[in-house]
């Protein structure tokens, strides 16, 4: 028979909402936390489910894709939306909350929980015969990195985060861009193409060794080192004006359909399993958000691309999910042992959250001998979870929830006329409506 004590490691988002979903569930949680002994340079409340830097768990409409993960998690029952709502500021169509107030109402209810026992301890070790859901977050202290490296190995688990924008297919201006392969190398056109002349070049250029850089929120981050391969794209700008023409701007081999030559060239790559999203190829950058948006939407074809995620670079831990975890978020090597929030690769407040969320549902059903269960992709809340199963194992990138990864509807756009923007918000709101059916199914099988 199996223990029926989990240990959860980490009281931050993730695993303060697996101990509420588990002691509700009946099952005994040791809940251990080091913040109380030793703070990370971002901490500085001693309550749970602190929000490190933004307090706002983003949109809460229907029609943008965490929006409908919040409905999502409402109907789950998930108590950091029950927090954030007690918590809430005004903040528009915003879900913004009191980050003292929201972390004192998690504190509250695990601290007054019977099967809940909250340890302060950093845990430096993971005992295999023990069932523990590990929720350390991106900044897991550097024993358990330690430890979680010996279990799923140093190449595994990485450190940082260098990331380029991911940009919805869908926004990619066609009419300019072109696919092709560099040299035509490949049996398929890979790759999406967006030309410039030397005048465009020299524009985008000029913006982007200018444009507004972010300072790390951790101290020395600002002078990080990076490695050459994922330089930021305005440092190696900076080093000078045809630095970028023999690296990620590369012309060579990438002619126009008709045979025309470009100055520079900006490639493309997809990012997601559905052909929906696409990255910009060595462009991991540390703009500012609103920057990265004013100067890559200069690239010719990509003045209306949509963002579905900026360039980061900062200290970041997640480990190479598709390979190490099944679907349930178990490790593929040790059966008790879970992974939940951001060191799984997901980003985001409510990202992080809802895996805690789901993976201790499944944990309930792993104790109790029961079909382990996730819900498909048509919801946010199991399009999140499929990206972490089925990324690139080679290429592994965080994600955020997005349209992007939700499965694909077919939508008859309706007969009257109507503008591109109210044919995408009806689009979206049906795919919305199909999640939230989709989780109520979900919720009647678990
Ligand atoms: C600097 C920074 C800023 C961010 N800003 C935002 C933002 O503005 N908006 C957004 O949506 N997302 C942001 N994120 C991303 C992410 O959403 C948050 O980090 C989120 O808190 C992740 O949730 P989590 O539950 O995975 O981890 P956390 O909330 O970080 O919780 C992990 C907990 O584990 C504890 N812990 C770590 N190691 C041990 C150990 N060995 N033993 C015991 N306890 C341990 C930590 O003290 C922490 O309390 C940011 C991330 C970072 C690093």
């Amino acid at each position: 028979m199996k223990n029926r004590t989990v240990n959860i490691i980490g009281a931050g988002l993730a695993g303060s909402e697996a101990a509420y979903q588990l002691a509700k569930r009946n099952i005994k949680v040791k809940l251990y936390e080091v913040k109380r002994i030793t703070k990370n340079p971002v901490q500085f409340l001693d309550g749970f489910a602190e929000l490190v830097c933004s307090n706002s768990l983003r949109s809460n409409e229907m029609t943008n894709a965490v929006g409908t993960l919040k409905e999502e998690m409402r109907l789950l029952d998930s108590l950091i939306i029950r927090a954030a709502e007690y918590a809430q500021v005004p903040a528009g169509g915003s879900l913004a909350v009191d980050r003292i107030m929201f972390s004192e109402y998690i504190t509250n209810e695990l601290q007054n929980n019977n099967l809940i026992e909250i340890i302060d301890k950093e845990v430096i070790s993971i005992d295999p015969n023990e069932i523990t859901l590990v929720a350390s977050g991106p900044l897991t202290t550097d024993n358990l990195q330690n430890e979680i490296s010996k279990l799923i190995g140093t190449d595994d688990f990485y450190f940082y985060d260098a990331v380029a924008p991911i940009i919805e297919k869908e926004s990619i201006n066609m009419e300019i861009a072109y696919q092709k392969n560099r040299y035509d190398k490949g049996e398929t056109s890979d790759y999406i193409n967006c030309p410039m002349s030397k005048e465009e070049y020299l524009n985008f250029y000029n913006e982007l060794i200018r444009a507004e850089v972010t300072i790390g929120h951790l101290p020395g981050e600002a002078e990080l080192k990076y490695f050459e391969g994922c330089m930021p794209v305005e440092a190696m700008a900076k080093r000078g004006e045809e630095t970028l023409l023999f690296g990620p701007m590369k012309p060579k081999g990438l002619n126009k359909p008709d045979g025309t030559r470009n100055h520079a060239v900006v490639q493309l790559r997809q990012d997601d399993a559905n052909n929906r999203l696409y990255n910009i190829v060595g462009f991991q950058t540390n703009l500012k958000w609103p920057e990265q948006k004013r100067v890559f939407s200069m690239i010719p074809g990509l003045e209306n691309a949509k963002f579905v995620r900026y360039g980061v670079m900062h200290k970041n831990n997640f480990i190479n999910s598709p390979k190490v975890l099944n679907k349930f978020l178990q490790l593929k090597s040790n059966e008790n042992i879970f992974f939940a929030g951001q060191i799984t690769g997901v980003e985001g407040y409510v990202e992080s959250c809802v895996t805690g969320l789901i993976t201790s549902i499944n944990i309930f059903n792993y104790i109790n001998n029961k079909e382990m269960k996730i819900p498909t992709s048509k919801s946010v809340t199991g399009a999140l979870l499929n990206y972490i199963n089925k990324a690139s194992i080679t290429n592994f990138q965080p994600m955020k929830a997005n349209w992007g990864i939700v499965d694909e509807i077919s939508f008859d756009k309706p007969n009257k006329k109507i503008t591109k923007q109210e044919i995408k918000k009806l689009k979206n709101e049906r795919i919305s409506n199909l999640a939230i059916e989709n989780i109520k199914e979900y919720i009647k099988k678990i």
